[in-house]
């Protein structure tokens, strides 16, 4: 059979990890441990480039700039990011977003670092790079300014990258959402919300998180991507057309303005 790119020809061998009932920390580290081996075997081996990094059952989606690749596995092809049933404005707010989200990461601070190929190479102008950079400064200084917890924020630089991915994600799956037929439509659906407060509305659907503040406080100092309300506040706060959508006015909570909002992608 023709090996397709991007689909995997053979499932992935467990037989060496040890699951037992009821022993989740040996388990863990049979995991690993089978994770390490997994790894090491691929040693001086040509890259296989059919291989997924997570499997068709996990809800989540990657950029994979060593084979330039986007990866949306099954399990996020669904509500509320994807609806075959549902109308473009939720589907670009969600799933769409998500899209222009990994898209984005090839253009970021780490994959514009990597080239068509895959390849660690600067392929940028000196001037385009210089302007970059002073774009994505300017995420970290606006996300250090964003309060999670009493005393706690956001940690702009360590948080860049996936910040600078959600702003673009938002901007793509809204010029996408532009191209549909409901895209150019003002009328209310059911009477409601209009299409543009749908799709701004379905960014927000999909970031429903809820979690304990203890987690969040690790959150903060260990995870790239910032808390889930500030993944749909930040970049709308910088997406003009969500301003329009809901009447966004000085003073209101998320009002930038408009020589203070980000735009990269
Ligand atoms: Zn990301």
């Amino acid at each position: 059979m023709t090996k397709k790119i991007g689909y995997p020809d053979k499932w992935r061998d467990y037989s060496h990890v040890t699951i037992v009932k009821g022993n989740f920390f040996p388990n863990v580290v049979s995991a690993s441990a089978g994770n390490y081996q997994y790894d090491l075997a691929k040693l001086n081996k040509p890259v296989d480039r059919s291989e997924w990094y997570t499997t068709p059952s996990t809800v989540t989606a990657y950029n994979n700039p060593s084979a330039n690749e986007i990866v949306f596995p099954a399990a996020i092809l669904q509500p509320p990011y994807f609806d075959n049933n549902a109308d473009d404005a939720l589907n670009y707010g969600g799933i769409g977003m998500v899209i222009g989200h990994e898209m984005t990461h090839t253009f970021d601070d780490q994959g514009a670092q990597f080239d068509k190929y895959g390849n660690v190479k600067d392929w940028w102008t000196k001037d385009d790079y210089a302007k970059f950079k002073a774009k994505t400064q300017q995420v970290i200084d606006l996300y250090n300014t964003f309060t999670v917890l009493d005393s706690l924020h956001v940690k702009g630089a360590m948080t860049v990258g996936e910040n600078t991915a959600d702003i673009g994600g938002v901007s793509i799956a809204y010029d996408a959402f532009k191209m549909t037929k409901e895209g150019h439509d003002t009328t209310k659906v059911d009477g409601t919300y209009t299409p543009d407060q749908r799709f701004f509305i379905s960014i927000a659907k999909i970031w429903r998180v809820k979690m304990k503040d203890q987690f969040l406080r690790y959150w903060i100092n260990n995870n790239p991507h910032s808390p889930p309300m500030w993944r749909v506040n930040g970049p709308l706060m910088n997406t003009n057309p969500f301003y329009k959508a809901f009447n966004v006015q000085p003073g209101d909570s998320m009002y930038l303005p408009p020589k203070d909002r980000i735009h990269i992608w």
